[in-house]
């Protein structure tokens, strides 16, 4: 074929529609998305390109916690569209103030900067936490300490600290003066931190490492110990944070507080925003140029991001998720007493819940969640040996009812083919 022939079969195929099919064609094949293609959705409730209808318990990882097309924020999107989208840097803009002041007066924060995503906020956060060593210590407080198993996000410095090898492998040389230490592991925390470390960064509750939460006191220790080595004590709430525990914030119901929190995923409800979150002190480290990004805070996002916290952030929405919770927990635990074979635990805190396989059955999570979207109900794995479960904080008991009942149709049904 000539590059013009090419060009003109190009040309054609573009009016044709695309399929799950056109995905192997044209996208780099860094994913493996399912079978079904989604159009539409309202709630917890999405429909393919056939029409099918899913419940929804994964909230596009953990993103859409108000649902799907949430009329309050679908309303603040188009208002704010109508009024100014962006400005660059240059100027501020009165949705990213308001977001920051709602922000750091809901939280221990004074100083909010904003991004696109959580590797962006755990990137600065970094950043952050070494020039804040630097100037204060000297450049040899580089190091920083993360867990075995953390997910911190895919930039070269995120992955790199993050703690799963096959996520770097292939990427090297990676960053220096990184150290992985065992997850809940106090005596590896303190064996790690010398007066050589920068910062330790933690996710309260590991969620693509299995949906692990800290334990309280691994977290209080945490924070004895960077206090006592000049350490900057940094959590990734980027999956667990936004009212996902129950909490606004998990640190809130560990009553540990952190120098720096980072937010994302849930924060914009599906619109792209991220959020590093730290005190006076720390900020200072950053001055005029120091960092910063095109997009970050721009009015569309900072707009949506506010009115997603005004929504989740009262005392009877977190309730609710705290009460859906309990609710959800008892279904799963009678999941997992009826089918004993498959599952050997349910963890998690608030709407962030696992179901750890048994041994026999090691390996196995997305064959679980495959027959389960057939059933019409939509479930994340966390690693090969979890399922994770993470719908939205909006979910009612009718939801989890059905949800329950097309778990177990699914399971009969991958039991049966056994
Ligand atoms: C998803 C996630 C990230 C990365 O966020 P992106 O928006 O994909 O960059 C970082 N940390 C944790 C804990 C996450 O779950």
């Amino acid at each position: 074929m000539t590059a013009t022939q090419r060009l003109d079969a190009k040309a054609m195929s573009d009016a044709e529609p695309v399929t799950r099919k056109t995905f192997d064609e044209v996208m780099v094949p860094v994913y493996a998305p399912s079978a079904m293609v989604p159009v539409r959705a309202h709630g917890l409730d999405l429909w393919d390109q056939e029409g099918k209808h899913y419940l929804d318990f994964t909230a596009g990882i953990g993103v859409t916690s108000l649902g799907h097309a949430h009329p309050a924020v679908v309303e603040t999107l188009c208002t704010q569209a109508e009024k100014l989208w962006h400005v660059g840097n240059g100027y501020t803009n009165e949705p990213v103030l308001q977001l920051a002041r709602a922000l750091t007066s809901a939280t221990f924060a004074d100083r909010a900067f904003f991004c696109n995503s959580g590797a962006e906020a755990n990137e600065a956060a970094f950043k952050l936490a070494r020039k804040y060593a630097h100037t204060r210590f000297g450049p040899s407080k580089s190091r920083i300490v993360s867990c075995v198993n953390a997910f911190h996000g895919r930039t070269l410095f995120t992955v790199s600290v993050g703690g799963q090898p096959k996520y770097t492998e292939g990427y090297e040389p990676l960053p220096a003066e990184l150290l992985h230490i065992p997850f809940n592991d106090i005596d590896a925390a303190r064996a790690a931190i010398g007066d050589d470390v920068c910062a330790l960064v933690v996710e309260p509750v590991q969620g693509e490492g299995g949906v692990l939460p800290a334990d309280a006191e691994y977290l209080k220790a945490l924070r004895a110990l960077c206090d006592a080595h000049g350490a900057l004590l940094i959590f990734d709430e980027v999956q667990c944070g936004m009212g996902r525990t129950g909490d606004l914030f998990a640190y809130m119901g560990y009553g540990v507080t952190p120098d720096i929190l980072t937010s994302a995923k849930a924060l914009g409800n599906g619109y792209p925003v991220g959020a590093m979150l730290t005190t006076d002190d720390v900020a200072s480290a950053f001055t005029v140029g120091a960092h910063g990004t095109t997009y970050g805070g721009n009015p569309l996002a900072a707009s949506v991001a506010l009115k997603v916290l005004q929504t989740i952030n009262t005392p009877d929405f977190l309730a609710r998720v705290k009460q859906a919770s309990v609710t959800l927990v008892q279904k799963l635990e009678a999941i997992k007493h009826d089918y004993p074979q498959v599952f050997a635990q349910v963890r998690g805190r608030g709407l962030m819940l696992g179901m750890v396989l048994t041994d026999a059955w090691r390996g196995k999570a997305k064959d679980i969640t495959k027959a389960a979207e057939t059933q019409g109900l939509m479930l994340l794995i966390a690693g090969p040996d979890v399922v994770r479960l993470l719908p939205a904080l909006v979910v009612s008991d009718a939801q989890i009812e059905d949800a329950q009942i097309r778990l177990r149709r699914a399971l009969d049904v991958v039991l049966s083919a056994q």
